[in-house]
């Protein structure tokens, strides 16, 4: 599904086949969980091939390196250019790009020095498809900030990730929503969330969540289709009695959201602010222009 016998990885400054790799079962990232990654998406647009925010990506992953004491000796500039070149010598458009910052061999606890750089790419879908979720309240907590660097992105942090994934999908809903470890609603496995109340839209601050690019690029859209959006602490039972409410994410997308442990929204997605940044956000990736509430 990821590759094929063709597929071409950037791999420490070459190109080689996805098929060829091997890595060291030493490797300090296998063992401990310490590498950083990103996920991009890259858009065929008009204009050719778009990587959407590449260089917030590539700042993030140099922030995620930096924290964890993490070599990465390319450029923001560099991993673009490379990124791009990588979608042509796959013939790739519409792509999900994964930039993998792994270590070499070491079993100590400290950070090994040696690095490995991976550029993937492959097609796909909308990570948590087109239909409306139903999601429950994780029992897992997202970690406390103090544990960690939260808004790093760093492999071991996503087994968290796992273990509310397969409680939620265990438990028969299609998605979990964790808390911070006050109590307070933080996001989803691998999306922010935001729910709509009488015309105003909500999300959790900064401090115990992954400030996601796509939570970013909502409120750049929010504020231009004239909708509010108040960053604020809020539990599950406020969230109940919500209008509507949304996961986004670089592989989710905007993605809606139709009941929270079972208490369904008041209004129809088609109906809620959730919806129309839904289309704007797939204008917006496409270098449209989004006017009047439609696509165009
Ligand atoms: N939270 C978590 C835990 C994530 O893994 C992701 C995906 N990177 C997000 C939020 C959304 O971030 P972004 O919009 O930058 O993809």
């Amino acid at each position: 599904m990821y590759y094929n016998e063709s597929t071409l990885v950037f791999l420490d400054g070459n190109w080689v086949k996805a098929s060829e790799i091997s890595v060291s079962l030493y490797s300090q990232t296998l063992h401990y969980g310490i590498g950083v990654f990103e996920g991009i998406r890259s858009y065929k647009t008009e204009d050719g091939n778009k990587i959407f925010k590449a260089k917030e990506h590539f700042e993030r992953l140099q922030y995620s390196a930096s924290k964890m004491e993490i070599d990465l000796p390319y450029s923001v500039e560099e991993l673009i250019e490379i990124s791009y070149e990588l979608l042509d010598k796959n013939g790739l458009g519409d792509a999900y790009l994964r930039p993998l910052v792994y270590l070499g061999e070491n079993m100590s606890l400290q950070t090994e020095s040696e690095s490995h750089v991976l550029i993937g790419a492959w097609e796909w879908g909308r990570y948590l498809g087109d239909k409306q979720l139903d999601v429950m309240t994780s029992s897992f907590q997202r970690p406390n900030p103090k544990s960690c660097f939260v808004e790093a992105k760093v492999t071991g942090h996503y087994t968290n990730s796992i273990l509310a994934t397969n409680e939620a999908k265990r438990s028969g809903y299609d998605e979990a929503l964790l808390l911070d470890l006050n109590g307070h609603v933080a996001e989803g496995p691998g999306a922010n969330f935001f729910f709509e109340k009488d015309n105003v839209l909500y999300t959790a601050p900064k401090g115990n969540i992954l400030q996601g690019i796509t939570r970013q690029t909502i409120f750049e859209l929010a504020e231009e289709l004239g909708f509010e959006v108040i960053e604020k602490y809020f539990t599950p039972t406020e969230v109940y009695d919500a209008d509507g409410a949304f996961f986004t994410g670089t592989a989710a997308e905007v993605a809606g959201i139709r009941s929270l442990d079972c208490k369904f929204f008041k209004k129809p997605w088609e109906h809620t602010m959730g919806y129309e940044l839904a289309s704007a956000y797939k204008n917006r990736v496409q270098k449209k222009e989004y006017k009047n509430f439609e696509l165009v």
